[in-house]
């Protein structure tokens, strides 16, 4: 299986800006920008992140509302935080590089199994294991397995990886499940792993891996966009981005309904509502021109309602 996998992921393999030169910083980078985020998406952002902050010691001298501005749209912000905390951390103890050892990548701030893995494995060609979603998926559906165990997961991952060049070996098991062993629809015909696949056998694609629910709470937020004569609005900082006066119940002062959206965080779903008009106190906020700040894909949504409405 490790012959077909190589030769497929040579031959198939999506030419990304981070496989240019599988230097750890890059790897570093992309691995913490996909999660939770479609390499398509990804693309520019790692482009203008790299221009911007082209190394660790760029990105622990970097002024963290410029971080934040390039990550702007992407979410989970937690992830911008923890890039600059830990490439502080690299500069202070370890000469702005990445440590090519799994406990030394697991204290930084933001890596937990799978990052070290993949950084360990993709960057440094070490025998790591990786488990993301679509590895799950490939290797689940190999073994016919049905149910959940990350352990007998991270297991055959391991051995797999151990029997082949890592860096080729991850890499191809990731991009198969992204583009082949897709969710709902695997290319099974096209697959180089058909020959050994127990799901392809048994006509289990559908059923493997199962189905994980989780009930999605529903959170009504109410948001008060307020404009200055001279364009610019009044607005708050939050944890580096910026953000329109919020809250569960609407402030004082001269507001109309604008309009409405729905905004999907994590696991729960935020009703928003939107309002514009006047506050009848401003205190806690400052005029900030829209464009010049970091602000989150909702608040850009919140502004597009405000506009249309
Ligand atoms: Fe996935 Fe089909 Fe390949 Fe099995 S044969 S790994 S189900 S694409």
């Amino acid at each position: 299986m490790h012959e077909e996998l190589t030769v497929w992921f040579e031959e198939n393999q999506r030419p990304l800006p981070w496989r240019a030169a599988y230097t750890p910083y890059e790897i570093w980078i992309s691995e913490i920008m996909l999660q939770q985020t479609q390499v398509e998406t990804v693309v520019p952002y790692f482009e203008r992140w790299i221009k911007a902050f082209p190394n660790v010691h760029a990105l622990a001298a970097a002024d963290e509302q410029a971080v934040l501005k390039l990550w702007a749209g992407l979410g989970y912000y937690s992830r911008a935080r923890n890039l600059m905390a830990a490439a502080k951390v690299l500069a202070e103890s370890h000469r702005s590089a990445l440590p090519a050892d799994y406990e030394a990548l697991r204290a930084l701030p933001g890596i937990g199994q799978y990052t070290a893995g993949a950084i360990l494995s993709i960057a440094f060609n070490q025998p790591y294991p990786v488990v993301d979603g679509n590895v799950r998926r490939v290797l689940s559906r190999i073994n016919g397995w049905e149910d959940e165990s990350p352990r007998r997961l991270w297991e055959a991952a391991e051995k797999l990886v151990h029997g082949g060049v890592p860096r080729m070996i991850n890499q191809a098991v990731m991009e198969l499940g992204a583009t082949v062993c897709s969710f709902k629809a695997p290319r099974c015909l096209v697959c180089p792993v058909q020959r050994v696949c127990v799901a392809f056998k048994t006509g289990k694609q559908q059923e493997i891996p199962p189905v994980k629910k989780r009930p999605a709470t529903v959170r009504v937020q109410l948001f008060a966009v307020v404009q200055e004569r001279n364009g610019r609005f009044l607005m708050k900082q939050s944890r580096g981005l910026w953000e329109f006066p919020m809250g569960g119940e609407l402030p004082e002062g001269k507001l109309t309904h604008a309009g409405s959206c729905r905004h999907t965080i994590t696991h729960h779903r935020l009703e928003v509502q939107v309002f514009q008009g006047t506050l009848a106190s401003k205190k806690g906020y400052q005029w900030q021109e829209f464009e010049a700040v970091p602000v989150s894909s909702l608040t850009r949504k919140i502004l597009a309602v405000a506009q249309v409405g």
